[in-house]
């Protein structure tokens, strides 16, 4: 056995230390030592265990320790913590821990397992199912490099990185910086980061993946020469490893990935695979993205529905021509690539014309093209620049040939302002009806909302069915909206494969939503074409007038905005550019899927709030929920309204009843402790039977030991039921609290009809009795809840003033910070222990 424990002792695998009073360590191993960044075991020797700990974790542990070293015997074992090393980064550990004799006195042994690396591992590999999610979406290199950044801080973790390229200058520039904090994006947005190694900021691993082309890291800043320049910025932000990941296109380094993160070793040599894998990736999206740049031209030409098109570089030199192009003007395919755009151009072409495109801005009219033999024809065209990086690199021309003079007007009209494949508004219409929609609104104060929608990777059904295909797909997606939405509502197609919605005439925000998240439904489901059953999936951004926006430009910016950051979110979601509901819905879902967890992994507390009689004794207390997060308690305004709408609350309070059970059997407290029941719990069948049981099973006596709160709002809703619930619960000497008496429908009447022995005062009085008329109404309710036999409790006694004044007019219990503040169990239980009742 002794060898067993030396062996222990002396682990290279654990860190292992022992501490006596205070938590003092008295013995520590190397390992240990190595885990919180000290040199030898004779440093530690005589700190404090609890130096180590983060506030919350103290508060934890110091009551463990006590009960060690009162020579109680228990195990216990903590995930998911953390230790402060000698310079403050912090390290997950899971610790073990034991009662053992050690120089003859009760000490505590602690096992600890540092979990850097397995957490480390953790993210990398979800780093890389994200990106590879990621590359799948994303169609543009722009999108790419920022979504890289945003997965690797926000969903990742890590606490900063940029990406960026190497410009002339052989300095680092960054394109888009993103960090934990406003700080620390400002200060390594503004670091100076080179590739030359000649300069003191050249020799980091920015440099070293540049040149090497290979993924370049460092585990621990400390240990590390060349990262002088930078000193100041890493010790500020504690910034303890790095880890540069390059970008390649076609063999050369196009972009490069910086990471740094505060847990020193969060990159070494173990994860080089997976980093590499990264940078593999990611460059296989990059040639992916440069290859799909031509095929997407394309497609944007065709789905607008023409039948001609060309497509030019930047410089109107013709690129690309489809057959029609060849039918209509009588020229072979060799005679065209190579040529300028102007071959077709009977005389001079307006010199407005082209400025008009090389400033950006699309054109639409007749123009007469001179074909091969020499005559004119009509052609209505559309020419679209197209842009990449801000740069136009292309011009797609698509065209139709005008046969009939007479109805050119016409037909010049409806193609200006109508898709030709849909029949649907096209842009130019759809701009023209939302500006109208806007002009109205304005003074009749109508709610509009500005919907884009776009099926995600559409080129692909292109690609695998043909364009025939695709259009027939976008026909039918056309059709879906026109059944979906109203009459007045206006339905286009925009470029290539966004469609737009104008919705009117709702009544709130909060309609759209769920209108929106019915079409999604609507959309999502198959398109069948011919024989083919094809699946889409969409992106819809919202924006709203006049919430996000009085004028169309600016509707029509945000709504774009929205789309993207649904794009960004994955497939089938909704964004809206207003913040303030995506958020809300968005928190509510986090919320709630932590709520499941929650219930599931038993993570609910009890904590305890004692109240007081006038003579300031504890005459009973509350139990409070907790949620436990990470180790940390989390306190009900995080979470219980979202609790109480979900079924979740049924179990989560089932949990505290236990909870607050086990406790009384164990600890046999003098006092009564009251629950809080919520409506859903009150109406769960057999409640009375499960509690009886309970009592019965765990030989409780059933007087005075348990009390139930209800609010107000609960014998709004079901008046009766609670009514005879009460008496129910009376047979068993289980009584009731009104809680936050007066905050809702408060009504006296109601309290001659039930028999609770409580009432509690809510909070809000209390903290306004200052003011003559709440006076008033306070006192009114402690005479009337006398004249009752009706005992009132105040909520949130701060102050020795509220106290008094409470007291003089015939408060009869008190609770409130002034006099405890809730409280673990062990520490409430401990309290009145010793507390005479
Ligand atoms: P409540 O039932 O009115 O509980 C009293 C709240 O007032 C507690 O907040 C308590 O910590 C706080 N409080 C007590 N004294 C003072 C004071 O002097 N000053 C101030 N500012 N606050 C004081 P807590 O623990 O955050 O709970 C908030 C609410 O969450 C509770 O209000 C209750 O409505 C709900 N809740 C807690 N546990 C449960 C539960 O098990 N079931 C249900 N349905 N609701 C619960
Ligand atoms: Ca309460
Ligand atoms: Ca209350």
């Amino acid at each position: 056995m002794q060898d067993y424990f030396d062996a222990l002792l002396h682990s290279s695998v654990f860190g292992v230390f022992i501490y006596q009073e205070n938590g003092q360590i008295v013995f520590a191993n190397k390992r240990f030592c190595d885990i919180l960044g000290f040199e030898s075991e004779s440093e530690l020797i005589g700190k404090s265990i609890l130096e180590f700990l983060t506030a919350e974790e103290q508060k934890e542990i110091e009551p463990i320790i006590r009960r060690r070293l009162a020579d109680e015997r228990f195990r216990f074992e903590l995930n998911n913590h953390y230790y402060k090393t000698k310079s403050s980064s912090l390290i997950p550990v899971s610790t073990f821990s034991y009662t053992i004799d050690y120089n003859n006195k009760p000490s505590g042994l602690v096992l600890v397992l540092d979990r850097r690396k397995e957490i480390s591992n953790q993210k990398l590999f979800f780093a890389l199912s994200q990106i590879n999610q990621l590359i799948v979406r994303v169609d543009n290199e722009d999108e790419l490099l920022r979504e890289t950044v945003n997965i690797l801080v926000d969903k990742v973790g890590y606490i900063a990185c940029a990406a960026g390229y190497i410009d002339k200058d052989n300095l680092f520039r960054q394109i888009y910086t993103k960090a934990n904090t406003q700080e620390l994006e400002q200060a390594l947005s503004s670091l100076t980061i080179g590739t030359d190694p000649n300069t003191p900021y050249g020799k980091g691993t920015v440099s070293r993946a540049y040149h090497t082309k290979k993924v370049s890291l460092i585990s621990n800043m400390d240990k590390m020469p060349y990262t002088s320049y930078w000193h100041s910025y890493l010790k500020t932000f504690n910034v303890n490893s790095a880890c540069t990941i390059p970008i390649l296109k076609f063999g050369k380094v196009e972009y490069i990935i910086l990471i740094h993160d505060s847990t020193p070793d969060t990159f070494s040599e173990d994860h080089m695979h997976l980093l590499e894998e990264i940078s593999l990736d990611l460059s296989f999206a990059l040639e992916k993205i440069e290859k799909d740049h031509f095929s997407n031209l394309i497609t944007t030409a065709i789905n607008n529905g023409f039948d001609f098109v060309i497509v030019t570089d930047d410089k109107f030199n013709i690129v690309y021509v489809n057959d029609r192009v060849l039918e209509t003007t009588g020229y072979t395919k060799d005679e065209l690539i190579g040529k300028n755009h102007s071959i077709f151009v009977y005389c001079e072409e307006p010199k407005e014309f082209y400025d008009m495109l090389t400033s950006g801005k699309a054109y639409s009219g007749v123009i007469k093209y001179k074909i091969k033999d020499g005559s004119l024809k009509d052609f209505i065209v559309n020419i679209l620049p197209y842009t990449k990086k801000d740069k136009i690199t292309n011009y797609i021309v698509t065209g139709k040939e005008v046969k009939d003079q007479d109805k050119l007007l016409e037909e010049l009209e409806k193609a200006l302002n109508y898709d030709s494949l849909t029949n649907l508004l096209n842009l130019n219409g759809f701009r023209g009806s939302v500006k109208r929609f806007i002009k109205r609104a304005s003074y009749e104060k109508q709610l509009g909302a500005l919907f884009i929608m776009n099926p995600i990777g559409f080129k692909s059904i292109n690609e695998a069915y043909g364009f025939e295909i695709g259009n027939k797909v976008l026909v039918l997606i056309a059709s879906r909206l026109r059944s979906f939405f109203r009459a007045y509502d206006v339905i286009a197609k925009l470029e290539s494969d966004r469609f737009g919605v104008l919705a009117k005439d709702f009544r709130s925000e909060e309609d759209i939503v769920a209108l929106a998240s019915r079409l999604m439904l609507e959309l999502s489901k198959p398109y069948i074409v011919s024989e083919d059953k094809i699946q889409l999936s969409f992106s819809i951004g919202i924006s709203f007038f006049p919430k996000d926006a009085l004028n169309t430009q600016e509707l029509f910016d945000k709504a774009y905005i929205a789309l993207s950051d649904a794009k960004q979110k994955g497939e089938n979601q909704i964004g809206f550019f207003n913040k303030d509901i995506q958020e809300q819905t968005m928190k509510k879902f986090k919320v709630l899927s932590e709520l499941s967890l929650a219930v599931s992994n038993k993570s609910f507390v009890a904590f305890y709030q004692p109240y007081v009689d006038r003579y300031k004794n504890i005459s009973g207390a509350e139990a409070l929920m907790r949620l436990v997060r990470n180790g940390q308690i989390v306190p009900p305004v995080e979470f219980i309204e979202t609790l109480e709408k979900s079924p979740y609350i049924i179990d989560a309070e089932d949990i505290i009843l236990n909870q607050v059970f086990d406790d009384i059997e164990h600890y046999k407290p003098k006092v009564p402790i009251s629950i809080n029941l919520s409506l859903k719990s009150l109406l769960k069948r057999n409640l009375v039977q499960y509690i009886s049981s309970q009592l019965h099973h765990r030989g409780l006596p059933s007087s005075n030991i348990l009390n139930i709160e209800i609010i107000e709002r609960s014998l709004i809703e079901s008046f009766d039921y609670i009514k005879r619930l009460i008496e129910e619960f009376k047979g068993l000497n289980i009584h009731f609290s009104l809680d936050d008496f007066g905050t809702g429908y408060s009504s006296l009447s109601y309290l001659s009809k039930l028999k609770v022995e409580f009432l509690k005062i809510d909070i809000s009085f209390v903290r306004k009795l200052d003011d003559p008329e709440t006076k008033k109404i306070v006192k009114a309710i402690i005479t009337i809840s006398k004249e009752l036999s009706i005992k009132t409790i105040a909520e949130g006694v701060e102050t020795p003033k509220q106290f008094e004044e409470l007291s003089s007019l015939g408060c009869d219990y008190f609770q409130g910070f002034l006099f405890y503040k809730p409280m673990a169990r062990e520490e409430f239980f401990e309290l009145v222990r010793k507390h005479k009742v």
